[in-house]
């Protein structure tokens, strides 16, 4: 099927695997958006959170949910910046705290049933990367490229620490690979669409890649796909 502004590219996989880094860079490349999905279930977290739902309520997240209005803006560096009622949550949605909570509301169908309808809106025409964890799965079961990026919990803890440092941030690597361990663990155990590469995705581990490498392999996949 063809779509207005091109392809549709998904890139899905466990939590630190430079799939936002390397999303965003390949949109770029192609002049295409890009989407980091996880900032609507962060977003659902933070606002779970603000209004004191109990992120276990399924009915209470759900109604939470529901009320959000989202938008997105492309900005020069592919990203689609997302507003939640207007408002742009930046750097609030990056907390650790949020993080854990967005994993916990994710498991809720019903929840992840409007997010999803928000998320095939923003890449109905496609000309669009998107990250996340059931992309290639449920969102966009079609898309015409579909990516498994994955690399070891040991090796995205220290990526995480590396980067928590290099802000000048202080960075516990145990702490950082329990939380990690914690969350692969329930996005992949989930009921409700599980994190698992597609049947039809290309899967790539990066634990032993940099970053250019990354990109590179994925822009040939997208190659493979144009030819
Ligand atoms: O990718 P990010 O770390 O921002 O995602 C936060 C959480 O949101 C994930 O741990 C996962 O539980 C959930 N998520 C999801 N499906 C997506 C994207 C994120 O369940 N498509």
């Amino acid at each position: 099927m063809a779509r207005a502004k091109g392809l549709v590219i998904a890139i899905d996989g466990t939590a630190g695997t430079g799939k936002s880094s390397v999303g965003r860079a390949v949109a770029e490349k192609l002049g295409y958006g890009f989407l980091s999905t996880g900032g609507l279930y962060r977003a659902l977290a933070y606002q779970v959170f603000a209004k004191q739902v109990d992120p276990a309520d399924e009915k209470a997240v759900l109604e939470t949910a529901q009320k959000m209005q989202f938008t997105f803006e492309r900005q020069p560096d592919a990203t689609l910046k997302m507003f939640v009622d207007g408002e742009y949550l930046g750097g609030k949605l990056h907390l650790d705290e949020v993080a854990q909570t967005a994993s916990k509301v994710s498991t809720h169908a019903a929840a992840r049933a409007v997010l999803t309808e928000k998320m095939r809106q923003a890449g109905r025409d496609g000309g669009i990367i998107m990250e996340g964890r059931d992309i290639g799965t449920v969102v966009f079961p079609d898309a015409e490229v579909k990516i498994y990026l994955d690399a070891t919990a040991e090796e995205r803890a220290n990526r995480r620490v590396k980067q928590l440092v290099s802000k000048g941030n202080p960075a516990d690597y145990e702490q950082i690979l329990a939380s990690i361990k914690e969350r692969d663990l329930r996005d992949s155990t989930r009921a409700a669409s599980p994190l698992k590469p597609a049947e039809d995705a290309v899967k790539i581990d990066t634990s032993n890649l940099n970053m250019s490498e990354v990109i590179e392999a994925v822009l040939k996949e997208i190659n493979k796909y144009a030819s």
